[in-house]
């Protein structure tokens, strides 16, 4: 067990029926019942006691590129990470505090000549939310930068981890199944790079991206988790699913593992097309696919004979 260095803090706000559809990348949602955003770990543990006096259940909102939160919203508290987003750099490692965002992170790491993330450009997230998930891109994932995590247990107290004790895997760390919240994690790069080629690296991943990527259209990057030995967009183009779509929410024609946005879509209609497309390709190819962004609150199951197509 450590401790962060605890200052004194400001009394955090809290707000009530704050629609979330315009922190989350799909543009879908509703309100939180309860919304604050705090600038220290001191703030930090003020909404954990705020929702522990009321009994309410918390959730965690980094840059919300990975979320799909229920049309109904969600009862409890949201803790939106921004104002927690610094980055500090001693030689070849940073401390990120977990509202920064990954690609300011990059930016900073290539133009120090440090080598490790350029890859991950282009990823819209934090760096709490990356190192939730262990987000990754051509051939890089977060876990290969990450020296230790700090994160919050809901007792109140801070706890560090080493790299293996997070236990990261493919799109996964302990904190998956952990109710703590992640604070700080510490990057420790490699030195010694050509400023100028990793620069242009990492251009050229954001480039890639655009090309590839439906990114005119709300959506949450990658739908389906890359099933052992196979890849999600593959199965979902050979059952004949690119381009598919039911009410506002599509299979994009450019890139067919990514669901998007056609406008006006509704949390449900994502959870609706998202469940058709996991019967059919498993139907066509055996495989069963699953969900990679969060769905988080309440979703009514799919049912499947309302199908019109
Ligand atoms: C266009 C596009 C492209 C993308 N490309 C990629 C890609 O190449 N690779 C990839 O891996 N991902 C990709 N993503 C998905 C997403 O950007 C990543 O998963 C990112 O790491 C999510 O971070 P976030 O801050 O947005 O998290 P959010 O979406 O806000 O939250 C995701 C989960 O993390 C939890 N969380 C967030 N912060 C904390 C914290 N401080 N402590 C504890 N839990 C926390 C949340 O509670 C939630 O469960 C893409 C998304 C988009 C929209």
């Amino acid at each position: 067990m450590v401790s962060l260095p605890l200052m004194q803090s400001p009394v955090l706000e809290f707000s009530e029926n704050v629609p979330l559809a315009p922190f989350v990348s799909f543009r879908v949602g509703g309100p939180a019942r309860w919304f604050c955003a705090p600038g220290s770990p001191e703030q930090f543990a003020q909404a954990q006691t705020f929702a522990r006096d009321r009994n309410l259940p918390c959730f965690l909102l980094g840059n919300g590129s990975n979320l799909v939160i229920s049309d109904r919203g969600f009862p409890g508290l949201v803790i939106h990470t921004a104002n927690y987003g610094s980055i500090r750099w001693e030689a070849a490692r940073a401390v990120a505090q977990c509202g920064a965002l990954l690609w300011d992170a990059v930016d900073q790491s290539v133009s120090r000549g440090l080598a490790g993330m350029e890859n991950l450009a282009g990823i819209p997230g934090t760096l709490g939310g990356g190192t939730w998930i262990n987000a990754g891109a051509f051939d890089q994932e977060l876990k290969d930068v990450i020296l230790e995590v700090y994160s919050l247990r809901n007792d109140g107290s801070v706890v560090r981890r080493s790299n293996s004790e997070c236990e990261f895997s493919y799109r996964k760390s302990i904190f998956c199944g952990l109710d703590e919240w992640i604070l700080e994690t510490t990057l420790e790069l490699k030195a010694g790079g050509d400023a100028i080629a990793l620069t242009a690296q990492s251009a050229d991943i954001v480039r890639r991206r655009q090309d590839r990527q439906p990114l005119h259209l709300p959506n949450a990057g990658s739908m389906f988790k890359r099933p052992p030995g196979n890849y999600a967009g593959a199965l979902i183009e050979a059952a004949g699913l690119k381009g598919f779509r039911m009410g506002n929410v599509g299979i994009s024609d450019k890139h067919a593992n990514f669901t998007v946005n056609l406008g006006g879509a509704t949390a449900q209609e994502i959870w609706d097309l998202t469940s058709e497309v996991i019967l059919r390709v498993r139907a066509h190819s055996g495989i069963t696919l699953e969900r990679e962004p969060i769905f988080v609150g309440e979703f009514l199951p799919w049912p499947r004979e309302k199908l019109e197509i």
